[in-house]
C-alpha cells in the first residue's frame, strides 16, 4: 500500500499562485518521490485545472477536489458535481472535512450521501472524521468516530475496492492550531478506525488507506506518517508552500 501525502489548499491561491507552486512541486520532487508514496494536492475549484496542467506528466501526482454535490447534474446553484471534477483531471475528493461539518453545517448523513455519490461516479473519496475538543474532554472519542464512519460509509457496497475510499482522522481541536495530536492518541484512534473499518468492509477494510491530519509539519512528519495504522497524511497549513511540502513527501 502506498501512503497517501495530500495537501488540502482550502480557500487559498490564485491561479497563477496555485500553478506556480504546483510547478515548484514538480521540480522538487522530480525523480524523487519515493517508489510506496503518492502525492495529491487538493485546490480551490477555481485552480484545479491549471494545477492539472502544471502537473501534467510529473509521475506520482494525483490532483483532487475539496468538495461536491451529490448530484450528477441539475439546478444546484454555486454547486460542482462529480462528473465536472473528472472532467476538469480530478481523481480524488475530500468529504466530511471539519470545517464543511462544523463552519457550514453538513451532518453525518449529508457526508454520507456525498460519499456514496462520489464513489460511484468513479471519484476516489477521502472521508474526513474527528472529534472536538469538548467530545475528548468527555470521553467520546469512539462514540463519534464510531457514528461518523457508519454513516458516512452506510450506503457503500462492502464489495467496494480498498483504494477507492480513504479516511482521514483530523481531530478537530488539531487542525489549524498547531497543536498536534500525541503519538499515543493516534495509534488509539487509528487502531480503532482500523477495526470499525474491518467491520464495515470485512473483505478490504485492512487494506483502505488512514490517513492522519491535524497540524502535520515537515519536522513531526516523519514520526506520525511511520505510527501503526498511518497511512500518509492530510495537511493544511503547512502544505501551502512547495517547499514545506517537499520535505513532508520526503520525511
Ligand atoms: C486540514 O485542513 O485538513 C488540516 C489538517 O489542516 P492543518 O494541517 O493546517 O491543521
Amino acid at each position: 500500500m502506498k501512503k497517501l501525502m495530500a495537501a488540502n489548499w482550502k480557500m487559498y491561491k490564485t491561479r497563477t499562485e496555485a500553478s506556480e507552486t504546483a510547478a515548484a512541486l514538480a521540480k522538487a520532487l522530480s525523480g524523487r518521490i519515493p517508489e510506496k508514496r503518492e502525492v495529491l494536492v487538493i485546490p480551490p475549484f477555481t485552480a484545479i485545472s491549471t494545477v492539472v496542467d502544471a502537473l501534467a506528466g510529473a509521475p506520482g501526482f494525483s490532483v483532487g477536489a475539496q468538495n461536491f454535490y451529490p448530484s450528477a447534474q441539475g439546478a444546484f446553484t454555486g454547486e460542482i458535481c462529480p462528473d465536472q471534477l473528472l472532467d476538469l483531471g480530478c481523481s480524488f475528493a475530500l468529504t466530511g472535512h471539519s470545517e464543511r461539518r462544523h463552519i457550514l453545517g453538513e451532518t453525518d448523513e449529508m457526508v454520507g450521501r456525498k460519499t456514496t455519490f462520489g464513489l460511484r461516479a468513479g471519484l476516489k473519496i477521502i472521508l474526513c472524521v474527528g472529534e472536538t475538543i469538548e467530545e475528548r474532554r468527555t470521553g467520546k472519542v469512539e462514540e463519534i468516530l464510531l457514528g461518523q464512519l457508519r454513516v458516512g460509509t452506510a450506503d457503500i457496497p462492502t464489495s467496494i475496492k480498498a483504494e477507492s475510499l480513504t479516511i482521514a482522522y483530523e481531530p478537530v481541536w488539531a487542525i489549524g492550531t498547531g497543536e498536534v495530536a500525541q503519538p499515543a492518541d493516534i495509534i488509539t484512534a487509528h487502531a480503532f478506525v482500523r477495526r470499525t473499518i474491518l467491520e464495515l468492509f470485512p473483505e478490504v477494510g485492512a487494506d483502505i488507506r488512514i490517513l492522519y491530519g491535524g497540524s502535520v509539519k515537515p519536522g513531526n512528519c516523519s514520526e506520525i506518517v511511520n505510527l501503526d495504522n498511518v497511512d500518509g497524511v492530510l495537511v493544511g497549513g503547512a502544505g501551502l508552500e512547495a517547499g514545506s511540502l517537499t520535505d513532508i513527501v520526503l520525511a
